[in-house]
């Protein structure tokens, strides 16, 4: 297939277009670079634009006969959407809309999207399966949200065939070592912990060690990064006129935030200090995936389930770029 990644210079994306490549598609990644990497993206393969755009949209779609789009191109930090809810409506929910539309002109009917665990909230029950009620406690929860429904409507009035993928905690990097997680600034736990065993940061702060949880931390599903590049491919696979799919993609198995840290002494061998400070807006207590729909659907399973396996991928790509892309470049 012609696939058109958006957002495929950034994290997710960028583990996506190496698998897709692999496997035989003809890929295009289109992507601002506001929040990805010129250097993640295959030579050749990159078209710079915005996701608003949606004139140039419609032309890419046409000219390079996409069969497919994969869109990764949002914003997704939950604490940044407490601070400023109007650029992620902007960007995950405006821009998104010009996207649906671009592809409506151009009748490109494919899409898989990357949806969060996020638009769950805090749900009561542990894990948690697609039929949860879904109650978003932060704006980027309720971003995707609303695109989930924007593609359930789509699928129903337009034909379009549409798989939202809930991605837990997308954790570890590629493989090869080559491309891994890089953002600027820094929020998410592993790499901190990572770029503190590293000598770049002098502690790790606990966000908050008063939950209702065994240690007090927060609980969260490290999903590695290849295993959700390998349900995009499978998603894709599946997708019919008028499908609409959602799927839960994580382990299945809960790590608290003290446990990843311990997981990332035990794997670098540094002390790694660590400051426990107050939570963190908009965190939720803990969210772990059922995934058995992911298994049933895509016959997919993930190949890192192990936390320490997870965080030697990322140790293995933090080490050998310490500066993250920059590292690169110089
Ligand atoms: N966290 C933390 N200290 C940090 C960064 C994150 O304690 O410096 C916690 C955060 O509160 C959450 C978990 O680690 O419970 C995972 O956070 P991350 O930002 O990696 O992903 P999120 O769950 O927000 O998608």
């Amino acid at each position: 297939m012609n696939i058109l990644i958006i957002g495929g210079a950034g994290y997710v994306g960028s583990h996506t277009v190496r698998l897709l490549s692999a496997t035989g598609h003809q890929v295009w990644v289109y992507d601002n670079l506001s929040r990805g990497h010129r250097l993640a993206v295959p030579q050749g393969t990159l078209i710079e634009g915005e996701l608003a755009d949606r004139r140039k949209l419609v032309e890419i779609l046409r000219e390079k006969s996409i069969d497919a789009v994969m869109h990764f191109a949002a914003f997704a930090l939950v604490g940044e959407s407490v601070q400023q809810p109007a650029l992620y409506y902007q960007n995950n929910v405006v821009a998104t809309l010009e996207l649906l539309e671009a592809m409506r002109e151009a009748g490109v009917w494919r899409i898989v999207f990357s949806s969060t665990t996020a638009t769950y909230g805090q749900p009561k029950l542990i894990p948690i399966p697609e039929t949860t009620i879904q109650q978003p406690i932060n704006p980027y929860g309720f971003t995707k949200l609303v695109i989930e429904h924007a593609l359930t409507d789509y699928s129903h009035a337009y034909g379009f065939g549409c798989a939202a993928l809930r991605y837990f905690n997308a954790a570890g990097a590629h493989s090869s070592g080559e491309i891994g997680e890089d953002h600027n600034p820094e929020s998410h736990l592993i790499p901190i912990v990572l770029q503190t065993a590293l000598g770049q940061r002098p502690y790790v702060t606990v966000f908050g060690e008063d939950y209702p949880t065994a240690d007090g931390t927060c609980i969260r599903d490290y999903i590695h990064v290849d295993d959700l590049a390998d349900a995009h491919l499978r998603a894709l696979k599946l997708i019919e006129r008028g499908s609409n799919l959602q799927l839960n993609l994580g382990t299945g198995r809960g790590q608290s935030v003290r446990a990843v840290i311990e997981a990332c002494r035990r794997v670098t061998g540094h002390a790694i200090p660590i400051v426990v400070g107050p939570r963190r807006e908009g965190d939720p207590a803990e969210l772990v995936a059922d995934s058995r729909k992911a298994l049933d659907v895509l016959g997919w399973t993930p190949q890192y389930i192990d936390i320490e396996d997870v965080v030697r991928t990322a140790w293995n790509w933090h080490r050998s770029h310490p500066r993250g892309y920059a590292t690169s470049q110089v």
